[in-house]
């Protein structure tokens, strides 16, 4: 079974996720939102006192509240930032707006691998996260889900109760709502949705009670 845990980071009150192994310890890191050093080193204290080894790091989307701590966890731990190649306009041009909107710390990265629709990100004994290309909210968004744990890391595509934004540059709400048809509302009932903001839903529960999907 993969240890799935989350963190809250930022005044965006961001989930950044590490899925991990317990048998071999290898660990990806989804979305590292942290800002301050007291949460880097937070992220940072729980992958080394549980002696992980981090292969990748990645990232649903190129949002700041997303890819805070990327330059940091590189610097750390050494691995690989992967990115769908549609978002590294966005990822490129947060280092220019941090500063205008109020986050002077930020460090830039560089993205070192793309992700695409289809790849299987394997990792420890037998885990397997399928990619797939959710844009809406930001074109190149994906998503990440694991079959047999029955869940889905979807960032800020579907939200329990919402919907993700389509208010800012490069968004498109028709593709958002086809996202949700296509990869979200196609799950069964039983998938819990790990979104990048607020708690933890499940694909029945949005299903039967989000008021955005009807
Ligand atoms: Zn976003
Ligand atoms: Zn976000």
């Amino acid at each position: 079974m993969l240890t799935i845990k989350s963190f809250v980071f930022s005044d965006f009150k961001e989930n950044t996720y590490v899925l991990s192994d317990p048998q071999t310890r290898q660990a990806v890191v989804i979305d590292p939102g942290c800002y301050t050093q007291a949460e880097k080193e937070q992220l940072a204290g729980y992958i080394e006192s549980n002696e992980l080894t981090v292969n990748k790091l990645l990232l649903t989307h190129g949002h700041l509240d997303h890819v805070f701590g990327c330059a940091f966890m590189k610097r750390r731990f050494g691995m690989d930032i992967y990115l769908h190649p549609l978002d590294t306009p966005l990822f490129d041009e947060v280092p220019a707006r941090s500063a205008h909107w109020g986050f002077p710390a930020f460090e830039p990265s560089a993205v070192d691998a793309y992700l695409a629709a289809g790849d299987v990100i394997g990792f420890g004994t037998n885990h397997q996260l399928e990619v797939v290309h959710v844009p809406g909210h930001a074109p190149g968004h994906v998503a990440f889900i694991c079959h047999a744990q029955r869940f889905i890391i979807g960032g800020d595509v579907l939200f329990r109760g919402g919907v993700g934004r389509t208010d800012f540059p490069r968004c498109s709400q028709p593709d958002l709502m086809k996202s949700i048809a296509t990869h979200f509302m196609t799950l069964p009932d039983d998938y819990t949705v790990y979104s990048g903001h607020g708690q933890p839903t499940t694909i029945g529960r949005e299903r039967n009670s989000n008021p955005f999907l009807h």
